[in-house]
């Protein structure tokens, strides 16, 4: 057995939906992986949103923001956004509060997977706070109402400084800024200019402009011919949708939301209403969240251990769940991790 060499202290959203089930799956897995590997958990556990607010009054409770703005680090489940009205999104509020300026999203498939595009790996670098995303919309006069997009030269150059020092740090060739600055002239123009400024000093990159509508088609047509997208928040937001759908959807596609502070892990997909509490929704996307984070926590064995065991998983394709052609629940899922990660790993 290894001794235990660190614990980690982590804020746990599990949320609301398919929050708790596929957080819960995540968790079991971590802890077998970090027991494993000699590495402990100190999970902090809160709610937030609507189950936040029955039991404090607060849609993000104090203790909350405190504990995340303490162990810097948090995974997150998806909480419910009220659509047409309610509360404001946690998730955009937490963004924002943290300044988790840049939302990375690897596309990538799983062994094993059949899928239309196989051997895909591309990147969506999103910002994450400014765009229609400010939440800044009045009512002019009745019938007419108004929504502020924001677009800062702080805020692109810094999303644009993060997709190339990420870029030349893991060897990735090729960027695509993605704009609609032909009737956006200003906001996505300015957008334009600053990815233009940065990637100046980045000669290596090969730096491309592609409109989000010519966007959707080419991905559509040929995803290989990206390497990573730089967007805006919005147009961020849909091609990530659209991309996960190359690699076997939502259910598998991570997100991590960093800031020079504090930094979130979610999973791309939203709260799954629809199959929610029924054993089965895919924790894959949030356990590929985990990877991610135990990489930035500096654990990069127990991530390794992790992604081998969920490669095992899909690699043997008999304990799949629903949405990517399985029979298996969420619970069984989990338990088949487990399993793999401690078998011998197979040759590929
Ligand atoms: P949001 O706007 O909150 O991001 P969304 O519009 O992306 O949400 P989701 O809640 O993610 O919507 O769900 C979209 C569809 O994908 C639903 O049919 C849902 O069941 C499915 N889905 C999402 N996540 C998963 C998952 N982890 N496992 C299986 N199916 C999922």
């Amino acid at each position: 057995m290894t001794a235990t060499k660190k614990t980690h202290r982590i804020t746990l959203i599990a949320g609301d939906g398919i929050g708790p089930e596929v957080s819960g799956a995540v968790v079991k897995i971590l802890e077998a992986a970090g027991a494993a590997t000699g590495v402990a958990f100190d999970w902090h556990p809160y709610d937030a949103g609507a189950n936040a607010f029955e039991k404090t009054g607060e849609y993000i409770p104090k203790v909350l923001y405190d504990s995340i703005e303490k162990n810097r680090v948090a995974l997150k489940g998806p909480v419910t956004t009220p659509v047409g009205g309610g509360f404001a999104s946690i998730n955009v509020t937490l963004r924002k509060k943290f300044e988790l300026f840049a939302n990375f999203r690897p596309v990538k498939n799983l062994p094993g997977l059949k899928t239309k595009y196989p051997g895909l790996d591309l990147v969506i670098v999103r910002e994450n706070m400014e765009d229609l995303y400010a939440g800044l919309e009045h009512e002019v006069v009745p019938g007419v109402v108004q929504a502020l997009k924001i677009i800062t030269e702080k805020g692109s150059t810094r999303i644009a400084k993060f997709a190339f020092d990420y870029a030349r740090k893991h060897g990735r060739k090729k960027i695509h800024a993605i704009h609609k600055a032909n009737i956006m002239k200003l906001s996505d123009g300015l957008f334009l200019r600053c990815c233009q400024t940065v990637a100046k000093d980045f000669p290596e990159i090969a730096y491309h402009e592609h409109i989000v509508d010519n966007t959707c088609m080419q991905l559509v047509m040929n995803p290989y011919q990206y390497d990573i997208l730089l967007t805006e928040n919005l147009y961020g937001d849909i091609l990530s949708d659209l991309c996960s759908a190359f690699v076997g959807g939502l259910g598998l596609v991570p997100g991590a939301n960093l800031g020079t502070e504090c930094a979130i892990f979610e999973a791309v997909h939203g709260s799954a209403p629809d199959i929610a509490g029924k054993d089965m929704a895919n924790p894959t996307a949030l356990l590929q969240s985990a990877v991610l984070m135990l990489h930035h926590i500096d654990e990069p064995a127990t991530a390794e251990r992790v992604q081998a065991g969920l490669e095992q998983v899909y690699r043997e394709g008999k304990t799949l769940t629903k949405d990517v052609g399985g029979t298996s629940g969420t619970k069984a899922f989990a338990d088949a991790v487990v399993e793999a990660m401690e078998a011998p790993v197979a040759a590929a």
